[in-house]
């Protein structure tokens, strides 16, 4: 049982890499439905936003919410082993997301932070659109 669990977590870890995450392949697909023009993972600017809606300036960040800490989110659940080294690592994370965050809404962008449980509900997306595209 414990070996279908380890198989199971890196399995779950193997498909969160920082680039071309299944998430972001979602939010790509609905940008261009809405005809919102977006670039991806721009160097230009702080924190390498996943996605940068110039014309809208809005930066979007996709997270997994393993990997981000998502509050009170079921996909985050620290492994029994090692939880500590986990906590820390997320820990370390979320603090790097907040600091991009700062600095990009100083420099004058609306961040929008997308958790990948987010994508899995249509209405949430109706929402963000909506957002997106109204002021
Ligand atoms: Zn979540």
């Amino acid at each position: 049982m414990d070996t279908v669990t380890k198989e199971k977590r890196s399995w779950m870890m193997s498909r969160v890499g920082p680039k071309n995450t299944a998430p972001e392949r979602i939010l790509s697909r609905l940008l261009r439905k809405n005809k919102i023009r977006y670039r991806k993972h721009l160097k230009s600017l702080p924190g390498t936003p996943d996605f940068t809606l110039s014309e809208l300036r809005t930066v979007i960040f996709v997270h997994g919410c393993f990997w981000h800490g998502h509050k009170n989110c079921k996909y985050y659940k620290l492994p029994d082993t090692n939880s500590v080294f986990w906590k820390q690592k997320v820990e370390a994370n979320r603090l790097r997301d907040r600091t991009k965050s700062r600095v990009l809404k100083k420099a004058g962008w609306r961040v929008v932070t997308v958790w990948q449980c987010q994508l899995r509900k249509s209405e949430f997306l109706d929402k963000l659109f909506t957002k997106l595209t109204s002021e």
